[in-house]
């Protein structure tokens, strides 16, 4: 799995690789803009503010994410797992269906497609409060899909995370409001399934 490793000492906000509103209408650009220039940016700040002193300096932030606890690990948890949201998991104009390995695991581990998809919608509408349903894969190339509460990631199930949604209400509410499955319905348009594609077959 890639490293994400600090630069001069601390972690920086990632640019978003698309315009903000290039994801309409299925998430709008005033959400996009607060998602990312104001939650994320204040997990960003928050992390390193804390990092300082704490002999986790100068490490990738899977590592962080691994070792740290408390205010600290839920920081560099959701700066992990938004890095990977905002620049892995979606894109505009993005393919809506999976191939090859990815495509053929998904059939033997979950019966078909659109079984995976009934299946992960569930896991992210039932999640209670907030945190984040995923799609991992095993060290063996098993699918898996977790419910992580707050900033929780996979990696500290020793799963490889594969794909995301976000389903704290900060990633809905301008648009849906309380419509959470809404959201989750309309997010299969911009999933990036050549790069989830691409990440399964280097785990
Ligand atoms: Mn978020």
């Amino acid at each position: 799995m890639e490293k994400t490793m600090p630069n001069g000492g601390k972690f920086e906000l990632m640019a978003l690789p698309y315009a903000p509103e290039a994801l309409e209408p299925v998430i709008s650009a005033q959400t996009l803009s607060f998602h990312h220039g104001k939650h994320l940016a204040a997990y960003v700040n928050n992390l390193t503010a804390a990092l300082p002193g704490s002999g986790l300096e100068g490490l990738p932030l899977e590592e962080v994410v691994l070792k740290a606890q408390g205010g600290m690990l839920n920081n560099a948890g959701q700066i992990l797992n938004h890095n990977l949201y905002f620049s892995q998991f979606m894109a505009p104009k993005a393919d809506n269906a999976p191939a090859g390995s990815l495509a053929e695991a998904i059939d033997r581990d979950f019966g078909s497609f659109e079984a995976f998809k009934e299946a992960f919608a569930r896991a992210g509408a039932t999640l209670f409060g907030s945190g984040w349903a995923w799609l991992s894969a095993d060290g063996d190339g098993r699918l898996t899909i977790t419910q992580e509460p707050n900033a929780a990631n996979p990696i500290q199930r020793g799963l490889c995370p594969l794909m995301t949604m976000d389903v704290w209400e900060h990633a809905y509410y301008l648009d849906y409001q309380n419509r959470r499955p809404d959201h989750l319905a309309a997010l299969w348009q911009i999933i990036n399934w050549d790069v989830m594609a691409a990440r399964y077959d280097r785990k």
